[in-house]
């Protein structure tokens, strides 16, 4: 272009639109007063004037910057994550053309009533749509069949395992995979159970039957059925599909179509892999797997106090912040949905392992 002086620097984002992979493809692009340009194999895509693009605050946490238009190939997004590039775009951007996501932004008052009704119902479109998000994804991910569900998480395993230090010759991997057996007996996953060196007390499961135990966590429960606890409620993640639900929220509607249809590609399970870290469950997700988890230490006769004990003793150290806390605070409201849950009068066995002795000398 002409008027190389007013240009930035080349600028990162992840560019989606017509004849670009489903997950979107990384591109460099320019910004100056005429608009958006892009680098090298996008070069021949062209986007409107600056208050022609529509923009929001999306991505987990909304912590990307997401542009939108359509062209006569199509509707196009540019997600930028980084912060100087969004601030770069964000002083091109209008703010009129800001698409609610999110709290509401205060209204303001119109002085005709025309300029309200085109303010006003195009809002009430957006709010409908963001109501029914919910229900979208819930519908898109009852249309992704377990076995991509397995395939991907399996694709997405592989990845995240090379940056774990699994010990799956650890003395308490037996029992490790000997509890997700019975807890996990009957389900259509095929669940591995591994164990990974790292001292922070923690535990997570991935969609299609990929469970993880720090050994952190092994110091920190005291007993086998301290642990169990932990377990069942992580394998309820997976049986609920929570992170299924999560990472189909986080990846995006072209994501979760193609995922639909079927694609299960390597570059997809990545960018899905991108997003786990960032991965929160909701209050309620958490909830469902406690109750759900206490429902299955019960059905394999391991006492579900062991859940509730440990819990306990995770709200009260505040230093340690394992998944099952962090997203949501141990809060009495969620130890007493907990014991209440508890079947009454019953008595379990106590599970026959040295536990003392299997968890390691880490405490
Ligand atoms: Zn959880």
């Amino acid at each position: 272009m002409s008027v190389g002086a007013l240009q930035s620097t080349a600028l990162r984002g992840q560019l989606y639109g017509p004849g670009l992979a489903p997950a979107g493809v990384p591109t460099t692009f320019s910004a100056s007063a005429l608009g958006l340009e892009f680098n090298g194999d996008n070069a021949a895509v062209t986007a409107p004037t600056w208050h022609r693009l529509a923009w929001r605050h999306g991505g987990f946490n909304a912590t990307q910057l997401i542009v939108e238009w359509t062209t006569d190939a199509g509707a196009y997004s540019l997600a930028v994550s980084d912060a100087a590039a969004q601030s770069v775009l964000l002083a091109h951007l209008a703010p009129a053309t800001q698409v609610a996501a999110g709290p509401s932004r205060g209204t303001r008052t119109a002085s005709n009533a025309v300029i309200a009704v085109l303010v006003v119902v195009p809002l009430l479109l957006i709010g409908l749509l963001v109501w029914q998000a919910d229900r979208l994804i819930d519908w898109a991910v009852a249309k992704i069949p377990v076995e991509t569900e397995i395939t991907l998480g399996r694709e997405a395993f592989a990845q995240q395992r090379t940056r774990l230090a699994l010990e799956d010759s650890h003395p308490a991997a037996a029992m490790v995979r000997e509890l997700g057996a019975r807890l996990g007996r009957g389900s259509k996953y095929p669940y591995e159970f591994h164990i990974a060196r790292d001292d922070t007390a923690n535990a997570f499961a991935m969609p299609g039957g990929f469970v993880v135990i720090h050994t952190g966590l092994l110091a920190r429960a005291d007993s086998a059925e301290e642990l169990a606890g932990v377990m069942a409620h992580e394998i309820q993640h997976v049986e609920r599909r929570h992170g299924l639900r999560g990472l189909v929220h986080a990846a995006g509607w072209r994501v979760a179509l193609s995922v639909i249809l079927g694609d299960t590609g390597g570059s997809l399970a990545a960018s899905w892999v991108e997003n786990l870290g960032a991965l929160r469950f909701s209050r309620s997700q958490e909830t469902d797997a406690d109750l759900q988890g206490v429902q299955a230490l019960v059905r394999a006769d391991i006492d579900p106090r062991g859940m509730a004990t440990f819990f306990r003793k995770m709200a009260a150290d505040g230093s340690a912040m394992p998944e099952l806390l962090s997203s949501h605070p141990a809060s009495e409201a969620r130890f007493a949905e907990v014991e209440a849950a508890m079947p009454k009068g019953r008595v379990f066995p106590r599970l026959a392992y040295d536990y003392a002795r299997l968890r390691g000398t880490t405490k």
